[in-house]
């Protein structure tokens, strides 16, 4: 099975020039949805990591889906004004806007060694504000994986230059 073949670009979405991966296919076929997940367990193999943090919101799916295969803790970035109790907070520059994503402040243990779980890598700016939001909780970032990698926009490249170790299922 070809995973690509279920990620279709849509050209023009959300806004003129972007080349959009549309992950909804592979969503709704079960044994493609199945290999992505199996993919992405297979890429975190030589990772050391405690709990994977999802970002909101296809970073969720992903995620969620990774933490039952792996039986590992899911922790959530999400999108400003979402979580209850005190947030630490990270804007970032998305390959189409700029936004904030935040995190609970007490969530993570300050030993924890967390994996960034996101659907896409574009430009590396969420998973990049990401990293800091565990940084600021204390704890270590073990690395970020993606099913998807457009790699012209260098994101892998801008993260290890931080430090963070990326990998991709699909280039
Ligand atoms: P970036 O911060 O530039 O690496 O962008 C990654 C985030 O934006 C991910 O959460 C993706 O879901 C989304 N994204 C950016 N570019 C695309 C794209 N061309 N197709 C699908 N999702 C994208």
């Amino acid at each position: 099975m070809n995973l690509l073949d279920y990620l279709p670009v849509v050209p023009d979405f959300p806004k003129p020039g972007i080349m959009f991966r549309d992950i909804s296919p592979l969503l709704a076929n079960a044994a493609a949805f199945k290999e992505a997940t199996h993919q992405l367990a297979q890429i975190s193999q030589d990772l050391e990591f405690t709990h994977l943090l999802g970002i909101e919101s296809r970073g969720f799916i992903f995620g969620a889906a990774l933490a039952n295969e792996l039986s590992k803790p899911l922790i959530l970035a999400r999108k400003p004004n979402k979580l209850p109790l005190d947030v630490h907070q990270e804007s970032y520059g998305l390959e189409y806007g700029t936004d904030l994503l935040e995190m609970q402040k007490t969530i993570l243990p300050t030993d924890a060694k967390v994996l960034l779980i996101d659907d896409v890598l574009a430009t590396g700016g969420t998973l990049l504000a990401s990293a800091k939001l565990v940084e600021k909780s204390g704890a270590t970032v073990a690395g970020a994986i993606t099913l998807l990698e457009i790699s012209f926009l260098a994101g892998m490249q801008k993260l290890a230059n931080q430090g963070v170790v990326a990998k991709s299922v699909l280039q």
